[in-house]
């Protein structure tokens, strides 16, 4: 069976960063997106929060033109410090790196590090050698930002090796999965270690789990939920409703294509040559191929492609008017 995805399997393209959510269905749209848009802002309201309170030393945002003076006036009140990295160009959707952009370009903003002192943001930025010299310490970055030390090894691993969205990869290392097809794999993971919904925001924790039963991972993402919980009890127990659906995530071309019973997520991943998926469902919780009609599997591909062919050529005679 065909289950490694390695570098032959990649193509030397890249996609402009862009997420997409189609709804599956009328019904689904109307009885769901309110759920959907109180559980999206809690992973970055818990972020900042998870520094605030002391529970993280570090954390990540960006200051943009627009926000800037109200975010500044909370941080001043908050008694929190920011230090910039560096400027990125906006983009669109959930993006795997920085984008350059130039000096007074408005359709940007600073990335940096929020903490409760100056020693730690400055620890972090030495730590990922912006303004040092030397290594990036990503050990320390793990610390810093309570990343688990087996995760932080594991994506620094696979984004060296150009994986920069390694959901295969985490989904293999996961002890019950399963080879189901060629380039097929079936896992049951856990809602902390599910970014595979994290295109759109919906997460419990930031950092991508070594594995989908990374037991660090889950540690650390019950602290997140905790804080979630109390900003937003109704809006986290609707972000755990949709953390929990099956899930088939499939990547091809640069293309993730996110299926679940609600709603279908568009967005950019790695360039791969061929698809490669992953069945996803949540312990005792449903499995996808018993209870999804997978994207294209009502679709008869060869009959499509015979028929245009058909057409073409029924095209081609009257065009040469014989
Ligand atoms: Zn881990």
């Amino acid at each position: 069976m065909i289950n490694k995805l390695n570098q032959d399997g990649l193509l030397q393209i890249e996609v402009n960063p862009f997420t997409r959510l189609v709804w599956n269905s009328t019904e689904a749209r109307e009885k769901y997106e309110v759920m959907l848009n109180r559980a999206l802002p809690l992973h970055d309201k818990a972020e900042y929060e998870m520094v605030r309170r002391g529970l993280r030393k570090c954390g990540t945002i960006h200051f943009s033109p627009h926000t800037f003076h109200s975010l500044i006036e909370r941080f001043h009140k908050d008694n929190m410090v920011w230090l910039p990295i560096q400027w990125t160009r906006n983009y669109g959707g959930f993006s795997h790196r920085h984008i350059p952009t130039v000096v007074g370009d408005s359709n940007s903003s600073a990335y940096g590090v929020m903490a409760r002192n100056l020693e730690d943001a400055e620890a972090f930025r030495r730590a990922s050698s912006y303004m040092a010299r030397g290594q990036t310490d990503h050990k320390k970055l793990g610390d810093l930002l309570l990343f688990p030390d087996c995760c932080s090894t594991f994506f620094v691993e696979k984004w060296g090796d150009g994986y920069y969205d390694p959901v295969w990869h985490s989904a293999e290392e996961t002890k019950n999965s399963k080879m189901v097809a060629d380039r097929v794999i079936e896992v049951e993971g856990h809602i902390h270690t599910n970014q595979m919904l994290r295109y759109m925001g919906l997460r419990t924790t930031t950092h991508f789990p070594c594995s989908l039963d990374c037991e660090e991972s889950i540690r650390i993402g019950e602290i997140w939920l905790d804080v979630m919980n109390s900003i937003d009890q109704t809006g986290t127990n609707y972000l755990i409703e949709l953390l929990s659906m099956p899930i088939v995530w499939s990547c091809l071309h640069g293309v993730a294509t996110v299926e679940t019973p609600i709603f279908t997520i568009v967005t950019n991943s790695l360039p791969t040559k061929e698809r490669w998926t992953v069945l996803f469902n949540v312990p005792g919780g449903d499995k996808p191929i018993n209870t999804m009609i997978l994207l294209g599997a009502d679709v008869d591909l060869p009959a499509i492609a015979q028929n245009t062919r058909k057409h073409l050529a029924a095209m081609r005679s009257t065009q040469h008017g014989d």
